[in-house]
Parts: structure tokens; C-alpha cells; sequence
């Protein structure tokens, strides 16, 4: 505990420090952080590092907000920070920011509401959620309230299913979809013209073997969507902590009891290998069988896909060193 008394203070008096530290000392700090709001606020720890994790992923990909410094991600807008009305955006005033209806607060005691300080961020941000209620319900219509947007929501409800079912915030590891002792081909055909279903360009990674070769999770991550689509066959979405969407199409069938809203870790089975789509559901065989591997990314307001090409090389690659050792 007196060590980290002692990082934390180190922490906070090197704004950039988090450049220094292993992602384990952080998530260390980011968790005692969780730990302590929680025991002030009784916004439960794991509501905390969910909403966080999320800002903290938009944060790394969006340009027009102010980077990261400490460990915590929740970026709080002058304006809400301090009070619309307030001709003051700066204000650290805790008194003359509550009068202006701001949201920003002293976390820390030393009687200033610094919204470039962890605690004071991390605070203000459960101090409001706790306004609506700490139970499941009523946080819901907290996080509306402050997110306007049904799908940041739902992203940051299934992060917090993750850190409340692991314990933990260590979950960034990955897996590559097919068991690599298996027979697979697969090339970067990223943005390839489609033959079918008018002009698109090709998402995703083809990686072509054999009927029934199981498909595995490729993260820790949510069921986000399972089902038909006629371009995709039957399909699978899973959603990871760093917010990023992965998509499994062409699929066989599904593994038994794979449900939407489940929790799967990486390496996890979820279905196999098949041929399905371009048709009506059911529709099988109308190309050579392959699992179609697509990845997207979420900003907070719109989502776009990535080439996961060089992931899957760098998954596949780690999978064989393991299979050495
Ligand atoms: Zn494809």
C-alpha cells in the first residue's frame, strides 16, 4: 500500500509518466483509482474501468480532444467540466463550478477540481453517475444521460460484463481463429473488388480450409450479434475491451450454447468453417469454403473497418512460438 502511495505520488507529479510505466503498473493504478472512487461514490469498480476503458479508446483514435496524460481516459469538455454558463472554462473552483452547473469536483482534497487530474476526473464522473442510482437500471439512464448515444451504452455495458466477470483489467490478449495445426491459406486481399451483391469493396481477411475446421474467438470479448445476413451466411460479432469489432462470416454453424451477450475468451470455439451466404438463409456452396475475417473500429460516433491482415500474421506467429515452448 505505502509503494503504491508512493507511485501514485510519483504519478501525479509527472504528468507524462504513463509513457514510463508497463501496461501492468498502470492497470495497477488505474484499478486502486477504480478501488477508491468506489468506496466514496458506490459506483461499483467495474462500471468505472468500463467507462473508462472506453473513453480511453476513443481518446487514442480521435484527434480534435486533447491526448491522454494520466492513466485515466474520461475526457470531461471545458464546458461540462465547468458550467456552460461559466465565463470562466478554466475554473478550478469547485464553489463557482458547482453554482454554474458544471459536473467538474475535487477527487483528491487538495481543494481544487483540476480537469487534467485523475482523481478529480475519475471523481466528478461517478459523482454524477451516482446522481441517477449505482444499480444496474438506474446507471443505464446515468450513462445515457451523459452519452446521448444507445451504442456507446451498449459498448460500455459489455466492457463492464468483461471486467466484472474476469476480476481484472488484463484482458488484451488474442488468438488466431483457426487452430494453427490446421490446413488454412489465406493472403491479404484487403479492398479487393466483390463479385457479388453490387460493388463493394472486400472487408476482411479470406482464410480458405477445409469444411468443419473450428472457428475460435480471436479476443476476450462480447457476442455482439449471431445470425443470418445474405451476403455474410451465418455469422458471428464479438466485440473486444479495446473496442474493436470482430466479424466471423461463410460460418458452418455455430458452436453449441454460443448466445449474444456471452462472454468468450480468445482461442474459445465458436463455430467452424463453412460456405454459407449469397442466398437465402441456408444457402451453402456457392464458393469454396472459407471464414471471412473482417475487423471494425468505433469512435464513439461512427464505425469503419480496418485491414486485419497484419494482426492475423502477428496472431498466427505468436500461436506457433507458444506451440514450441
Ligand atoms: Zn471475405
Amino acid at each position: 500500500m505505502l509503494l503504491l502511495a508512493a507511485l501514485l505520488s510519483l504519478f501525479s507529479s509527472h504528468a507524462n509518466a504513463s509513457s514510463q510505466l508497463t501496461e501492468q503498473q498502470i492497470n495497477h493504478l488505474r484499478m486502486s483509482l477504480y478501488k477508491k472512487v468506489e468506496a466514496i461514490t458506490q459506483i461499483p469498480w467495474y462500471v468505472l474501468a468500463a467507462c473508462d476503458q472506453y473513453e480511453r479508446n476513443v481518446r487514442k483514435i480521435k484527434n480534435d480532444i486533447p491526448k491522454q496524460k494520466g492513466v485515466i481516459g474520461i475526457y470531461i469538455p471545458p464546458d461540462k467540466w465547468a458550467g456552460t454558463a461559466n465565463p470562466n472554462l478554466n475554473d478550478q473552483n469547485p464553489v463557482s463550478i458547482q453554482l454554474f452547473g458544471g459536473i467538474g469536483m475535487d477527487g483528491n482534497g487538495d481543494g481544487k477540481a483540476q480537469m487534467d487530474h485523475d482523481e478529480d476526473v475519475l471523481y466528478s464522473f461517478a459523482h454524477f453517475l451516482s446522481k441517477y442510482g449505482n444499480d444496474i437500471e438506474n446507471l443505464k439512464i446515468g450513462l445515457w444521460s451523459y452519452y446521448h448515444r444507445d451504442k456507446t451504452v451498449g459498448i460500455i455495458l459489455g466492457h463492464m460484463k468483461l471486467f466484472k466477470h474476469f476480476g481484472h483489467l488484463q484482458l488484451n490478449e488474442h488468438a488466431f481463429p483457426l487452430p494453427v495445426r490446421t490446413d488454412y491459406s489465406y493472403r491479404d486481399t484487403w479492398g479487393d473488388a466483390r463479385g457479388w451483391g453490387g460493388r463493394r469493396i472486400h472487408e476482411g481477411t479470406d482464410i480458405f480450409a477445409h469444411y468443419g475446421v473450428p472457428v475460435r474467438s480471436t479476443c476476450y470479448g462480447i457476442v455482439e450479434m449471431k445470425g443470418w445476413n445474405r451476403y455474410g451466411g451465418w455469422r458471428i460479432g464479438i466485440r473486444d475491451i479495446q473496442n474493436t469489432y470482430h466479424y466471423f462470416a461463410h460460418l458452418n454453424g455455430f458452436a453449441k450454447d454460443i448466445h449474444v451477450g456471452q462472454i468468450v475468451k480468445p482461442g474459445q470455439i465458436i463455430g467452424s468453417v463453412g460456405s454459407s451466404g449469397y442466398g437465402p438463409p441456408g444457402t451453402s456452396g456457392k464458393f469454396p469454403p472459407h471464414l471471412h475475417y473482417g475487423m471494425y473500429k468505433d469512435n464513439g460516433k461512427t464505425e469503419w473497418s480496418f485491414d486485419p491482415y497484419p494482426h492475423l500474421k502477428l496472431w498466427e506467429r505468436l500461436e506457433w512460438q507458444k506451440e514450441k515452448k
